[in-house]
């Protein structure tokens, strides 16, 4: 028999609505395995046990009485400890809000209580959502579940592992330079970063708030599509959420793509030297069978990339310098009790309480804002960013959508890069660009290298295409191998 935690989510909610499962049947399962495994994987910072158990009869009651909220009413789901939920503590995996609870709902919480999907517990990040390893996190490190001494890519680097060991249906994660995508393809799981707008941010902690956007971390093209439908739409809370923003009619509706005729763009950029053969071999792979299918690939080019990490690193630095102002000890974080005076209170509890690396960037991003230089970083930074969006506008009126890898490499050892921030900052070489330009994008399995460590394939669309990416997405799909990772059997 099928176990539960190998269920696709319609799966699962066709067995809700035949009676052959009970939400709270699903929600001890996972809580479980959560037991369990959890402890060695670190993909939770906090579980919600009683809570999750509560929610899930309350779900069960409701469709005794044939009251059911949604299809999905009692299919649980793993949150990113920088989303809130009311009433529990949202931390982002920082020692300045280890004790801080949230009094209200996210915008995407409220919908997912609006169908009945509640949560089973917070994941586990890099802190304030800085890093791309999860190695940041104040708390644990998350491991990756098809190699524990590798990191399982960051930030959402504990909504990744979450789904990929069997420890959630399905996740939210964020994205502001690529923090789904990449854990996405470290831990062989789909993670779509929306269009920016397409979802409302209320209630994600902001740290770069032009770039960041909460998005669906699932097991399938076919969850993620269903999860996009459930989070996204217009919200009067977030100025930048757009109108234009349900995915289908009926829930999910994933559109057939015609790949004969599809055009599909390859940016040079996007295959540079440094990227690993094993990456680029899987990468082929999945280009000529898609050719074999009738798409046709066009060589572009996206001249302005070299400057995305740098542009990127100015941005978001700068936005989360005055973002994280907030965290003085009066506002928000723990305030250090050996304070005499103001002064003391924000500099003890910022000191105390921020990591390294978030310091790192405060210390930046206030630099490049300060009067002086703004002119010559963060203005400029701003101009060159128009030119990279320029640079997809213009690929976008030859090609429907580009292929490219996700990240250089696969999943890196624990520690290997932790001391040395700008090999860090290069793992996300490929995916920031997307987040300054604002264009939906997202990481598919692609295929696993020779030891075993999956492969992200990632397609980049033009704004609201996501249909369209889900669409492509299937072909990969259906044209690589399913395994499951060695936690995940544990
Ligand atoms: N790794 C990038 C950073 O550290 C992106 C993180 C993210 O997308 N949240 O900023």
């Amino acid at each position: 028999m099928t176990q539960i935690v190998d269920l696709s989510i319609s799966a699962m909610a066709e067995r809700l609505a035949s009676g052959e499962l009970t939400s709270i049947k699903i929600t001890e399962s996972y809580l479980g395995r959560i037991d369990q495994i959890n402890a060695e994987l670190n993909a939770y910072v906090n579980v919600f046990h009683e809570h999750a158990r509560q929610m899930a009869r309350a779900s069960d009651e409701r469709r005794v009485r044939g009251k059911i909220l949604s299809r999905y009413d009692g299919i649980p789901i793993a949150l990113k400890d920088n989303i809130a939920y009311k009433d529990q503590k949202l931390t982002c995996s920082s020692r300045i809000l280890k004790d801080f609870h949230v009094p209200y709902h996210a915008h995407v919480s409220q919908l997912l209580l609006a169908n009945g999907i509640f949560p089973l517990g917070k994941t586990n990040m890099d802190e304030f959502a800085m890093g791309s390893s999860t190695e940041n996190s104040a708390f644990a490190v998350t491991r990756n579940p098809w190699d524990t001494s590798r990191v399982p890519g960051g930030s959402s680097g504990g909504s990744a592992a979450a789904v990929s060991a069997g420890l959630a249906p399905w996740a939210l994660g964020s994205d502001t330079g690529g923090s789904i995508r990449l854990p996405a393809s470290f831990c062989g799981v789909l993670g779509l970063k929306p269009t920016y707008g397409r979802v409302s941010r209320y209630g994600l902690v902001a740290y770069g708030s032009s770039l960041d956007q909460i998005g669906p971390m699932t097991q399938s093209v076919e969850d993620a599509a269903i999860l996009l439908d459930l989070i996204s739409g217009h919200d009067s809370r977030d100025s930048t959420s757009s109108e234009e923003s349900y995915l289908s009619q009926e829930q999910g509706g994933i559109p057939e793509i015609d790949l004969r005729g599809l055009r599909v763009g390859l940016p040079k950029e996007y295959f540079p030297d440094l990227l690993d053969p094993e990456v680029a071999a899987i990468l082929e792979r999945h280009k000529r069978l898609l050719q074999e299918a009738g798409a046709q690939f066009v060589e572009v080019s996206l001249p302005h990339t070299d400057y995305a990490v740098p542009v990127y690193y100015l941005i978001a630095t700068a936005e989360a310098s005055s973002n994280l102002a907030r965290y003085d000890g009066v506002r928000y974080g723990a305030r250090d009790p050996r304070v005499s005076n103001i002064l003391e209170v924000y500099t003890y509890s910022r000191h105390a309480g921020l990591g390294a690396e978030v310091k790192r960037r405060i210390l930046l991003g206030t630099y490049v804002l300060s009067s002086g230089y703004y002119d010559a970083y963060y203005r400029k930074a701003s101009r060159v960013r128009t030119l990279i969006r320029r640079d997809f506008q213009e690929l976008f009126s030859k090609v429907d959508v580009v292929l490219a890898p996700v990240a250089p490499t696969p999943a890196f050892a624990i520690g290997e890069k932790t001391e040395d921030p700008l090999q860090m900052y290069l793992s996300d070489i490929l995916t920031i660009a997307v987040n300054l330009a604002g264009l939906p994008a997202l990481s598919v399995n692609g295929g696993f290298q020779g030891q075993g460590l999956p492969v992200g394939v990632q397609w980049i669309g033009n704004y609201f295409q996501e249909k369209r990416l889900l669409g492509v997405s299937r072909f990969i799909e259906a044209n690589t191998e399913k395994r499951v990772p060695p936690a995940r059997k544990g």
